[in-house]
């Protein structure tokens, strides 16, 4: 039998990645296939009216802003019951287990089982989503300089996912010969793929991930482990209700919160180390930030993508494109192409001494988010008398706001493992994704601000409502990367010897 690594044999690795590393990649690769897969259907299944759910457009939107916050808020959970009782390693596989079955359930009948299966979606990737994440922290030792490029490798594969997921199910989705049930099949599928990938490659974690129970006789640890399992089935019919009336989702979203700070409030005053406490709150000061960040950036999926349907010429460069495909892809596949690149740019810096730190980072991601939403003001003054403006300065927004991702998202995932003290690393990722839930739930209340209030309105009056209010989002991003970097000196104390 081939000897287990220990922890410093795995974070002693050479080069410039942990071997590892790309392990985790795939996996987190096939999760995010099956994840964004999912949600490129789910308004469309919705608001299709013969073979999907045949709800109106608004009540499609309302409930695929539902189902989105009710994703990432269960992270939060599934994050907690890793730390304290499942370890990481378990999370995820019990998490790939409920999203198949989810998935499955689907297949079996789209129009009838829709509900259940996405409450189970919903249930798994909260166990899986922050622990995949959390374990690429444990590849690294404290301090090593190569964490936050290995960071921008797993988002590399996050996007890769994303962007195969999204064409592929809708693809699946929409076409005549295929329909609905491939799209849910295929996600399945892959997402066993995934689980194998998993299952395979896991020896070579070692102790990572690990139960934080091994001091506990097996019997008793098992016997904390089901309650855990049967503890999130018996969950499933309570999330069935909130999914099903999206009512219940404004309370939903009014009690997660101050419950999670009440929660965060309790474990950060029982943290012995004051300077650990410290940096739970400089961690906890990033995932704030990060709350504006995901409301802004979220309209991709919102007001963007009407703007993108109504507003836009089909012509980019010299192709000709529907909008919404762009509006679609185009982020991620920048983010394939210039992650890396980053990585090795933050490298070099790194070398010379002039890396950013971490606080000034997050800063430029939100000036890139403000220059990117006034380039997106900025099609106004490109528009034609029907109010119809350029794909190409629409794309080049998409540009500018990746680069505003790449210097907070995967940066985002590398601090919370920095600051985290071990026994609270899945809960504190679990809150990092906690914020996208409500950057998600903002993001559609902010994105029906700027619509106009009449369906009937022409394109020219649609057109200045959504500039109008990407103008009001360039200034408040500049103001909040403003505060970010005047805020850094105060921060980097509470960050303690973290880069
Ligand atoms: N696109 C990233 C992912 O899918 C970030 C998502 C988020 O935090 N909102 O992991």
């Amino acid at each position: 039998m081939e000897k287990q690594l220990t922890l410093a044999e795995i974070q002693d690795f050479k080069g410039k990645y942990p071997k590892q590393l790309w392990f985790l990649f795939l996996v987190e690769m096939w999760e995010r296939f099956c994840f964004y897969g999912m949600r490129g259907v789910l308004t469309i299944f919705m608001a299709d009216k013969m073979l999907g759910l045949s709800l109106s457009d608004k009540d499609a939107n309302l409930k695929y802003g539902a189902i989105q916050a009710f994703v990432y808020a269960f992270t939060f959970i599934g994050g907690i019951f890793a730390d304290k009782v499942l370890g990481f390693k378990k999370s995820l596989f019990f998490g790939a287990i409920v999203m198949i079955a989810g998935n499955l359930i689907i297949v079996a009948s789209p129009q009838h089982f829709f509900y259940l299966g996405i409450t189970l979606s919903i249930v798994g990737t909260g166990f899986f989503k922050p622990n995949i994440s959390s374990m690429v922290g444990e590849l690294y030792k404290e301090g090593d300089p190569r964490r936050d490029a290995g960071f921008g490798l797993f988002y590399s594969g996050i996007n890769i996912g994303a962007l195969l997921g999204g064409a592929v199910c809708v693809y699946l989705g929409t076409s005549p010969d295929y329909g609905w049930g491939y799209a849910f099949l295929s996600a399945a599928i892959v997402m066993i793929i995934g689980l194998v990938t998993f299952m395979f490659t896991k020896k070579t974690l070692g102790p990572i991930g690990d139960s934080p129970l091994l001091h506990l006789s097996p019997t008793k640890r098992t016997t904390k482990e089901i309650m855990v399992y049967a503890g999130s089935v018996i969950s499933i019919p309570l999330i069935f209700i909130m999914i099903k009336n999206t009512d219940y989702t404004d309370y939903f979203m009014y009690t997660i919160g101050p419950l999670a700070i009440l929660y965060f409030l309790f474990e950060t005053l029982k943290e012995k180390d004051h300077k650990s406490r410290m940096k739970l709150i400089a961690a906890f000061i990033f995932i704030l930030f990060s709350i504006i960040f995901w409301a802004f950036f979220e309209q991709s999926g919102g007001s963007l993508a009407l703007f993108a349907k109504d507003n836009l010429h089909h012509n980019l460069l010299f192709f000709d494109i529907n909008p919404n495909i762009v509006n679609n892809t185009s982020n991620s596949l920048f983010v394939i192409i210039f992650s890396p690149l980053l990585g090795l740019l933050w490298l070099a810096m790194e070398k010379k001494k002039i890396e950013p730190n971490t606080v000034v980072k997050f800063g430029i991601g939100f000036l890139f988010l403000a220059l990117a939403f006034y380039t997106f003001y900025y099609t106004r003054f490109f528009a034609d008398v029907q109010g119809l403006t350029s794909l190409n300065i629409f794309t080049l927004a998409y540009l500018v706001i990746t680069f505003g991702e790449l210097a907070l998202s995967p940066i985002g995932l590398s601090i919370m493992t920095k600051l985290s003290p071990k026994r609270l690393g899945g809960m504190m990722m679990g809150m990092w994704f906690l914020a996208s839930a409500y950057g998600q739930y903002a993001a559609g209340i902010l994105g029906a601000g700027m619509s106009s209030p009449d369906d009937n309105a022409t394109l020219m009056v649609k057109l200045q409502g959504y500039t109008e209010g990407y103008k009001q989002l360039a200034i408040y991003a500049l103001i909040a990367g403003v505060v970010m970097i005047l805020l850094s000196p105060l921060i980097r104390k509470l960050m303690q010897e973290v880069k």
